[in-house]
């Protein structure tokens, strides 16, 4: 009999979900990932085995709703009908928001569930999905163990001065401040760094999660300290379809000037915004770094040229710099982006081996003089998740 911790992700649309084999007191082993896209309008189940392999494919026809119960229905099925004798011992869930109280992985109870619910209105688009299949598997399965793992969570270290925005204290009393996310991604980051670089783990380190979403963080012997986002992932730096950092005086313009309401502003920021509204072409880098047009090139010179000012910014707030990380998409894929952010990185000491830069996965692509270290880490937020939920089974198991 195979024990296995699922880690699932639920997206607006989507369930991506990875399976591992659980090994007592060490690190959990892919066994499958998988996902269901098209929750309700046209589902489309697939699942690859660890070495990438197809291992099984279903379509639903347009107009079928499944949602996110049913995603987790059909998950279920699949692993206890095509995958021979595998016990499910643990779920562990990405949740985005775990807001001031829950700065570590928590399991799930009664409690935690009406703690997470409160914070929708933090994170309308994402929390109720997250949710959702932690709902589903308890009303299916109560006695197994359901981890929460929080986007938030990383950030919860920062000095308060990092949290804060300079409006009236009393919202930041209420819960308006600077929460962060992509956290599990650079918590994995933070715990292979020491067997990468232990120089750069013991020192500071600005690391760039750079896919669809983007953010950095800045982190300072382990522990985060200031992050890019805020109160919400929309701010920072540019992504593909969100805007990044902006004056709220130009929302305050739109509103009274151009009529705008809040769905449209939300629809502006959040959908037609970042490369997507420069470029007016693609929000995927891979397109607009192969397309001539001006207005491609302006897209993607504006995101380098943001993320090299970030750069700085949080070298400052650590009063350092030792080490780089890209990470995600375009951090690990992308030779030409890594290399235009880095040139806004010289005046700190950064040089840049190009042969190595120009290779695939985890790589060294500083040169041997630079005075930073620069690295190209793969991020892994699911085995982050299980790694969680085995420490949590661990613990109850004793
Ligand atoms: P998400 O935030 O949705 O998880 P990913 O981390 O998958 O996003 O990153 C998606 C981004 O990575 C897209 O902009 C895509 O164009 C970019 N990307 C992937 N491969 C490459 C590549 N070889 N060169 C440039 N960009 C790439």
């Amino acid at each position: 009999m195979t024990e296995a911790i699922v880690v699932l992700n639920a997206g607006s649309s989507s369930l991506k979900f990875s399976v591992f084999k659980s090994f007592v007191r060490a690190e959990p082993a892919l066994l499958l990932r998988g996902q269901i896209e098209g929750l309700f309008t046209e589902p489309h189940f697939r699942a690859w085995s660890a070495l990438g392999e197809k291992v099984a494919e279903s379509v639903w026809s347009r107009g079928t709703e499944l949602g996110h119960a049913g995603a987790v229905d059909v998950l279920n099925d699949f692993l206890a009908h095509q995958t021979a004798d595998l016990t499910v011992r643990a779920y562990g869930h990405r949740v985005v928001h775990g807001g001031l109280k829950y700065s570590e992985p928590v399991v799930v109870d009664d409690q935690v569930l009406e703690d997470l619910a409160r914070l929708t209105p933090l994170a309308p688009l994402h929390q109720p999905n997250n949710l959702q299949p932690i709902r589903t598997l308890r009303a299916h399965s109560p006695g197994i163990l359901q981890l929460a793992c929080f986007d938030t969570g990383f950030h919860r270290h920062q000095p308060l001065v990092a949290q804060i925005f300079a409006l009236p204290y009393a919202l930041t009393q209420s819960g308006i401040r600077r929460y962060g996310f992509h956290g599990i991604s650079y918590e994995y980051i933070a715990s292979v760094l020491p067997g990468i670089d232990p120089l750069a783990a013991a020192g500071k380190t600005v690391v760039f999660h750079l896919g669809n979403g983007a953010s950095a963080c800045a982190i300072d012997n382990g522990i985060g300290v200031a992050t890019t986002f805020g109160f919400t992932a929309v701010e920072g730096l540019p992504m593909g379809t969100r805007c990044g950092a902006l004056d709220p005086g130009v929302l305050l313009y739109l509103i009274d000037e151009r009529g705008m309401d809040s769905a449209a502003i939300a629809k502006m920021l959040y959908k037609e915004s970042g490369l997507l509204g420069i470029s007016g072409l693609s929000s995927d880098m891979r397109v607009l770094e192969m397309s001539d047009d001006p207005r491609a090139r302006l897209a993607v010179e504006y995101f380098c040229y943001r993320v090299g000012r970030e750069l700085a910014s949080l070298a400052a707030a650590m009063g350092g710099l030792d080490a780089i990380v890209f990470t995600a998409g375009i951090g690990e894929n992308s030779a030409f982006i890594r290399e235009r952010i880095l040139e806004m990185g010289r005046w700190l000491g950064v040089e840049v081996d190009h042969d190595a830069n120009s290779g695939r996965g985890l790589a060294r692509i500083s040169s041997a003089v630079s005075r930073v270290a620069v690295w190209v880490i793969p991020t892994d937020e699911e085995l982050m998740i299980a790694r969680h939920a085995q420490r949590a089974l661990d613990v109850r198991d004793g």
